[in-house]
C-alpha cells in the first residue's frame, strides 16, 4: 500500500456528457493512483455489459435488503432504477491508499458530501445541451420514453452543478481530463 488513505472524488454531469470517457482516459494515468467502486443497480444490463465490471445487477429485492441493512454509501433512483454505493467496498479500496472514484448522479453525490465533506467534487457539463442530447440519442441503446426521461433528468442535474467544488466542460477530451488529473495531484499534494 502506499501508506495514506485515499481520496473521494465523485464525479458527475448529465447522461451523455462523457464521464464514462473521461474515467478510462483518467485511469491510464497511473500516477493518479486511481480506482473505482462498482455500483449496484436494478437496471437492465446492456449489450456489452458484465456483472462485477459496471455495475452488480440486482433485483429490487436485493437492493432493498442492502439499503435496509445500511450497506449503501449513498443510494439514488434514477429514471425508474436504483443506483448505490457498497460503502464498505469504498473503505476498504480507500484504506490500501487507492483514490477512489465513484461516477454518480447528483442525489447520490449530496449524500457523499455529506457524509464525507473533504470529498473532491466534479461536475462535467456539455458545451451545449443540444450536443448532449445527440449523444444521448446517438447511443440507441434506449427506447425514445427512456431518452426523454434522460435529457429531461440532465436539464435538473445542470442546476445543481454549482454543489460542486469544481465545474469542467467537456469540449475537448483531453483537456478536460488534464484538468480533472491536475486537480487530483493538487489536492493530494495538500493532503500530504
Ligand atoms: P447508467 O444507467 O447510464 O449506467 O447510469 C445512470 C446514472 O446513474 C449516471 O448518471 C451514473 O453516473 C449514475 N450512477 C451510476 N452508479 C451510481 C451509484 O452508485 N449511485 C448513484 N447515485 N448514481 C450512480
Amino acid at each position: 500500500t502506499m501508506g495514506k488513505k485515499g481520496l473521494l472524488i465523485i464525479l458527475s454531469g448529465p447522461s451523455g456528457v462523457g464521464k464514462g470517457t473521461i474515467r478510462k482516459e483518467l485511469f491510464m494515468d497511473e500516477s493518479l493512483h486511481l480506482t473505482y467502486s462498482v455500483s449496484m443497480t436494478t437496471r437492465n444490463k446492456r449489450a456489452g455489459e458484465t456483472n462485477g465490471v459496471e455495475y452488480y445487477f440486482v433485483s429490487r429485492d436485493e437492493f432493498e435488503k442492502n439499503i435496509a441493512e445500511d450497506k449503501l454509501l449513498e443510494y439514488s433512483e434514477f429514471v425508474n432504477n436504483l443506483y448505490g454505493t457498497p460503502a464498505a467496498e469504498v473503505e476498504r479500496l480507500r484504506n490500501e491508499g487507492y483514490n477512489v472514484l465513484l461516477e454518480i448522479e447528483v442525489n447520490g453525490a449530496s449524500q457523499v458530501i455529506q457524509k464525507i465533506p473533504e470529498a473532491i467534487t466534479i461536475f462535467l457539463i456539455p458545451p451545449n445541451l443540444h450536443e448532449l442530447e445527440e449523444r444521448i440519442r446517438g447511443r440507441k441503446s434506449e427506447s425514445n420514453d427512456i431518452i426523454q426521461l434522460r435529457l429531461q433528468k440532465a436539464r435538473n442535474e445542470m442546476k445543481l452543478k454549482n454543489t460542486y467544488k469544481y465545474v469542467i466542460v467537456n469540449s475537448d477530451l483531453k483537456k478536460a481530463t488534464q484538468r480533472i488529473a491536475s486537480i487530483i495531484k493538487k489536492v493530494e499534494r495538500n493532503t500530504l
